[in-house]
């Protein structure tokens, strides 16, 4: 798939939007909408931690929108010291792990399955807090009416 539109509205900006920022205009093909609206946008770029150096990316139709577009943003992040790392609502079993190593061709890049549980609290409770979170599915980040998606534009 070409063509991804990246929706981005953060209350206060945050510094690990621009590798994407950076990496979406070397790309050439995707582009940002400052705008919430469900039926145009494809991938979410949302604003947390201010302190984490943790970019959380989801893999279905997240990474698998655009294998090598991911591929060369989880190395823009690591050249820039962030930590990238992948964040599933899929669970661990049944090889799934194995396929997301695969696709990304990367067996050292951190794995969270969540199984079905929503991320951010998952995460907060694994003792991890996200700087960013790029996923094209908000309400499996986070519930609805929560602080995280009213301070990235998203009253829903
Ligand atoms: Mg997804």
């Amino acid at each position: 798939m070409s063509g991804l539109v990246f929706y981005h509205r953060p209350h206060n900006p945050h510094p690990a939007f621009e590798v994407l920022k950076s990496a979406i205009e070397i790309n050439g093909e995707h582009r940002i909408h400052r705008e919430f609206n469900e039926f145009i946008v494809d991938q979410y770029v949302m604003a947390d931690s201010l302190t984490s150096r943790v970019i959380a990316i989801d893999f279905d139709n997240t990474i698998t929108a655009d294998v090598d577009f991911y591929l060369d943003l989880i190395d823009a992040y690591r050249a820039h010291n962030w930590e990238p790392i992948i964040c599933t609502l899929r669970d661990d079993l049944h090889g799934n792990l194995e396929e997301i190593h695969d696709k990304v061709h990367d067996a050292g890049i951190k794995v969270y399955t969540t199984d079905g549980k929503r991320k951010r609290a998952f995460m907060l409770h694994e003792g991890i807090s996200v700087g960013l979170w790029i996923d094209d599915y908000f309400p499996g980040i986070s519930q609805c009416g929560t602080p995280f998606l009213l301070n990235n534009g998203i009253d829903y």
